[in-house]
């Protein structure tokens, strides 16, 4: 068996353009602020992305850029700022903060109703009661490709592997949503190889290069990785040994070319749809 390779630049660009389709029907220009505090490379590149593809779909995006130096108290007063701007439809704060300032209660000062990233407790609550919220970027990414890549999830097995707020959390609670049975496995999870060959769905959010290994998947099973791994040589590598997990598979993600461009696109879904619930 050869897996199907899920296309995720395909998705994320049809998704890019029907947002941008929607966004011209609409007699306002939705809003994103993007707020960077320092300049971790990595996030530098993440922001530049985000306002490329926000302003490709007509939103009127724009990037506050803060200094590493920046206090916890004048990175408030910024975020309630832009909380009381009605111009301002989306507010995201690039994760990870420098250290002194406690990301928690940075992500609690932003209103929840502006809250593109769904990082709120208010969102995530929601979420996880099965009620209308702004999702995470990721995990609604991963539902929309196991979606266009028509899986069958009602009744299933699902496998989240990794438990974070950003993944792994968000991520169970929308397969639960979409009546799959769900577990979640972490980094004290006894056999993993075990809870891998039982499921039905796989995701993968670890942060471990190639730790789901080719004989830990049933055969046919969808397998999404969520992983991004930057490795020794420079090249990236997902949570799952791809070249392994292609014979075993039924449907599987690349990395790159997956989840990631999926994030970006359901960035800019999340702001419309904050933008249309506000006003
Ligand atoms: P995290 O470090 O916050 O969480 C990792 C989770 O994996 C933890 O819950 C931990 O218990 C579990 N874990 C770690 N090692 C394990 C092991 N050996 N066995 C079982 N479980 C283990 O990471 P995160 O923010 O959730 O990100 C996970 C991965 O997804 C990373 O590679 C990250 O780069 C990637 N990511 C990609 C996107 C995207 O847009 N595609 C977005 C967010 C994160």
């Amino acid at each position: 068996m050869t897996a199907r390779i899920i296309d995720g630049k395909l998705v994320a660009q049809a998704l890019r353009a029907r947002v941008a389709e929607h966004v011209a029907t609409l007699p306002f220009r939705p809003g994103l602020v993007v707020v960077l505090v320092g300049d971790d490379p990595a996030s530098t590149v993440y922001v530049k992305s985000k306002d490329r593809a926000a302003a490709a779909a007509g939103i009127a995006a724009r990037t506050i850029r803060l200094p590493a130096e920046t206090t916890e108290e004048a990175l408030i007063t910024q975020i309630a700022r832009l909380n009381a701007d009605p111009a301002v439809d989306g507010i995201l704060v690039q994760l990870p903060l420098p250290s002194h300032i406690a990301s928690q209660t940075i992500v609690e000062t932003i209103d929840p109703q502006k809250d593109v990233d769904g990082f709120h407790p208010l969102n995530v609550g929601r979420l996880a009661m099965g009620q209308p919220a702004l999702v995470p970027c990721t995990p609604a990414g991963v539902m929309k490709l196991l979606a266009d890549a028509h899986i069958e999830l009602e009744g299933t097995r699902a496998l989240v592997l990794g438990r974070s707020t950003i993944v792994g959390r968000p991520m169970a609670s929308l397969l639960l949503g979409a009546n799959v049975t769900v577990t979640m496995a972490h980094s004290r999870t006894r056999d993993l190889a075990a809870e891998c060959r039982r499921a039905d769905v796989i995701v993968a959010a670890a942060g471990r290069p190639r730790l789901v290994r080719g004989d830990w998947i049933a055969p046919g099973a969808t397998v999404i990785d969520v992983g991004i791994n930057r490795l020794n040589d420079g090249s990236l590598a997902g949570d799952v040994a791809f070249d392994e997990a292609i014979g075993h598979a039924g449907a599987i993600t690349p990395v790159p070319g997956g989840v990631g461009p999926m994030t970006i696109a359901c960035l800019l879904e999340n702001t419309v749809t904050a933008a249309l619930h506000r006003r």
